[in-house]
């Protein structure tokens, strides 16, 4: 039995690599300097690795900003676009962010999400005959590196099929599977040489073995690994699938003749019973058991039960034990966490840990009677035993309200016909009515404040003071351009998730939790460890202060379950379905103290409800069922008159609209205007009954648009969306822009409300 790691955060435990690479991009360190913080990174990485016990240890998992950009400039696959700039070192980088200077101004290659994780990879751009020349040593030097120091590591990389399908296509008329056969060759000469450099093992990451493939995918895996097999008869090849069981791939799978199958048993535990049946003798079988994608210890005894019943299948020889998936989603070390409650401390795990609980758990199952392994099987009883049953977790009257939850809780007094008249009746609304997403500059003197006061170089009160300053401003300031229904501005949120998890029971935060989202970009998900609930108003104070400033109406703002569940670390223990309804009910209970303070108007944001959307279109039904359900939980316990508006950007709505619907907000505001209003086909196509607020500009960037592009945007709606269930607002909140842009912004978007409402 063989311990084996899938890949480790590279972003090193005090995010050198973030700080290195954003120093490089502004000039302040060389190419050089950069270098040496990644080889530093890499080096640190893999005597963690070495000094835990890890058998087979990763390389070529290291990456300057994302491992499928390393594979296009790899594999040469680099579009034309950037072929003045080919020649110099930043070619990566500009492929990565675009490039403009000297005259020159080319866009950045697209960006996405690495399947229903949070960190983003850059699509590969493939042409119809696109050509495919070995670009790039990185692979080879990295292997040198790890073996200069004594490691035979395993490079990683992405499997040519699973490259290809990552990709676009970026002409008509052809389908980037059939360019198979031009990327083999380059695949092969990386084969060739990392066998003359003495690789031992190479991991292919194929994620998409878990997802439906079609007839052409599944005969192009069964090509390219044979061929390779053929070329490299000797050549130990790990396959890696992740983030999903094989179901339907699973015959297809067993049956490539690779050395080691990897599978993710933390997604799908039931695939072993199927995938040891179907195991051929000469392949042997990598237990994905330790949770590559969430932060809490292993339960070892869960564990040493999968691990027995694949023993007895196919005997020790045949295993390894691994992370379900690379390590890159969990933070680097929990060892760094000062400040974390010491019984929650006790319930984790992060990358550094998730190492030792491999080796571990091979000692034990291969029967180690060391007194220190057999101590470290008993603490991780007693925690997981303290987990099960801790008092700080398990809230009876949580659970209790949850389990009481009937159609009531999730449906408004009346239908929306209904409702509209009676919020026509009290909120008065204009044609056209023109509102804003919620959040207006936090400018680095608003940030200030926070810091200050949470160093304690300002009091309470001071704070406090300051941001009742900056929010009378800007009620004043929207009173005064004409804008319909208010907003506070969030200054008093440092994030919109964040500010709600300090605020909630069962909540806690990492003080350097990071996980990479995209290139230098890290995020730091707060914890959900315990059962949620709501001890106090949230937000009442603001919204009531911003709302006692003006006549006008004032949105009261919240974020949704959803949003908040998926921008989390979840808990393990119980369904997400679960932990998301506790959370509804305590948005719930604060839209009712909205309410009850005399906000008429509240919005409830769900950005995240479509990136939660589970892999395999199967799954999507039973998800997108509960989502709205929590949604509607949060949202139905207001009288007619109140108004409920959600707000969702970055997402598209065409194979969803049904869901989004039923959700039932009588208002939704969409980011729309990078699509030109496209994404308002799908409302138009499904009549779509309730209001909505297409965006009528991109808040992303500080480009002022012109009074009449919104006009003509607006006019754009109108033809497929009746007038009178129009909404006019920005993409997005606009906290990440400037004020001199937003003052020129939204008053060019009144000239252009007050435009439209002369024409109709
Ligand atoms: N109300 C939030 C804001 O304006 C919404 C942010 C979001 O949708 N991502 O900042
Ligand atoms: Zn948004």
């Amino acid at each position: 039995m063989q311990t084996h790691n899938l890949g480790y955060p590279r972003i090193g435990a005090q995010r050198e690599l973030k700080k290195a690479c954003e120093q490089y991009w502004s000039g302040k360190i060389s190419y050089e300097q950069l270098e040496q913080t990644g080889k530093n990174i890499r080096l640190e990485n893999w005597k963690i690795q070495k000094q835990a016990g890890i058998d087979i240890i990763p390389c070529n998992d290291f990456s300057f900003y994302d491992q499928v950009l390393d594979m296009t400039l790899t594999t040469g696959a680099i579009p034309e676009r950037y072929a003045d700039i080919a020649m110099r070192p930043d070619l990566y980088f500009a492929m990565a962010r675009g490039c403009q200077e000297h005259g020159i101004d080319i866009t950045a290659m697209e960006m996405t999400k690495w399947f229903d994780t949070n960190y983003h990879y850059l699509v590969p751009e493939f042409l119809k005959n696109q050509q495919f020349t070995l670009n790039s040593n990185k692979i080879f030097n990295e292997f040198a590196e790890a073996k200069a120091l004594g490691i035979n590591a395993k490079p990683v990389i992405i499997g040519p099929v699973s490259y290809l399908l990552l990709g676009k296509e970026k002409e008509a008329n052809f389908d980037k599977i059939d360019l198979v056969e031009n990327l083999l060759p380059v695949y092969l000469q990386i084969l060739s040489k990392l066998g003359t450099q003495g690789a031992e093992y190479i991991q292919f990451d194929e994620p998409f073995l878990t997802m439906a493939l079609n007839h052409k995918e599944k005969t192009a895996y069964e090509f390219v690994y044979r061929q390779i097999r053929k070329k490299f008869p000797d050549l130990k090849f790990i396959i890696a699938t992740y983030f999903g069981g094989l179901q339907d791939n699973l015959a297809l799978a067993v049956n490539l003749p690779a050395d080691v199958l990897h599978i993710d048993l933390v997604r799908d535990a039931g695939q072993l019973e199927n995938v040891l049946k179907a195991i051929p003798a000469h392949l042997r079988l990598s237990l994905g058991i330790v949770d590559g994608r969430n932060i809490w210890k292993n339960d070892f005894q869960k564990s040493l039960n999968f691990i027995q019943q694949a023993a007895e299948a196919l005997g020790h020889e045949r295993l390894l034990l691994a992370p379900s998936c690379s390590l890159l989603h969990t933070p680097c070390d929990l060892n760094l966490e000062k400040s974390l409650d010491a019984e929650i401390r006790n319930w984790l795990a992060f990358a550094r840990q998730k190492i030792d609980e491999l080796v571990t758990l091979k000692a034990i199952a291969t029967g180690s009677t060391e007194e220190k392994i057999v101590s470290r099987l008993q603490e991780n009883t007693r925690a997981v035993e303290s987990r099960k049953t801790s008092v700080r977790i398990h809230n009876p009257a949580v659970q209790r309200r949850v389990q009481s939850i009937d159609q009531h809780y999730s449906r408004r007094k009346s239908a929306f016909a209904i409702r509209k008249a009676e919020q026509q009746r009290i909120l008065k609304l204009p044609l056209f009515p023109a509102t804003t997403i919620g959040s207006f500059p936090q400018t680095a003197e608003v940030r200030s404040w926070r810091a200050k006061f949470k160093k304690g170089l300002i009091t309470a009160a001071e704070y406090d003071s300051l941001l009742k300053e900056e929010t009378k401003r800007v009620i004043e300031w929207q009173e005064q351009i004409g804008l319909d229904v208010l907003v506070h501005g969030e200054f008093e949120r440092n994030d919109m998730v964040e500010y709600f998890g300090e605020r909630l029971e069962g909540f806690t935060f990492t003080t350097n939790g990071w996980v990479q989202s995209y290139g230098s970009r890290c995020v730091k998900p707060p914890v959900i460890f315990g059962d949620v609930h709501r001890s106090r108003a949230m937000t009442v104070y603001w919204s009531e202060y911003a709302q006692s400033l003006t006549t006008k109406l004032v949105k009261g703002m919240l974020t949704g379950p959803v949003t908040i569940l998926q921008w989390s670390f979840v808990r393990d223990d119980q369904p997400r379905a679960q932990t998301c309804r506790q959370i509804a009910l305590a948005i719930r209970d604060e839209v009712a103290d909205l309410e009850n303070a005399g906000i008429k108007v509240i919005q409830i944001d769900e950005p995240a409800i479509r990136e939660g959307l589970p892999l395999r279109k199967t799954d999507w039904d039973a998800y997108l069922h509960w989502a709205v359900e929590c949604f509607r939980i949060a949202a139905s316990v207001v009288k007619d008159s109140t108004q409920i508006h959600t707000h969702m950007c970055y997402s598209e709505f065409n194979d969803i609209i049904k869901h989004i619907a039923a959700m039932d907000a009588d208002v939704i505001t969409i980011e729309c205007s990078r699509s030109q209003m496209e994404l308002l086909d799908a409302f138009a196509a499904f009549h779509y009954p309730n209001d909505i607020g297409p965006g009528v500009y991109d808040i992303h960037s500080p480009r002022v648009p012109s009074k009449d592009e919104m006009v003509a945007l607006l006019e754009k709606a109108q033809a497929v969306i009746p007038a009178e269930q129009l909404w006019v607002n920005p993409d997005c909140g606009l906290k990440t822009r400037h004020w001199p842009e937003t003052e020129r912004a939204l008053k060019a978007m009144i000239e252009a409300v007050t435009a439209m409402r002369a024409g109709v």
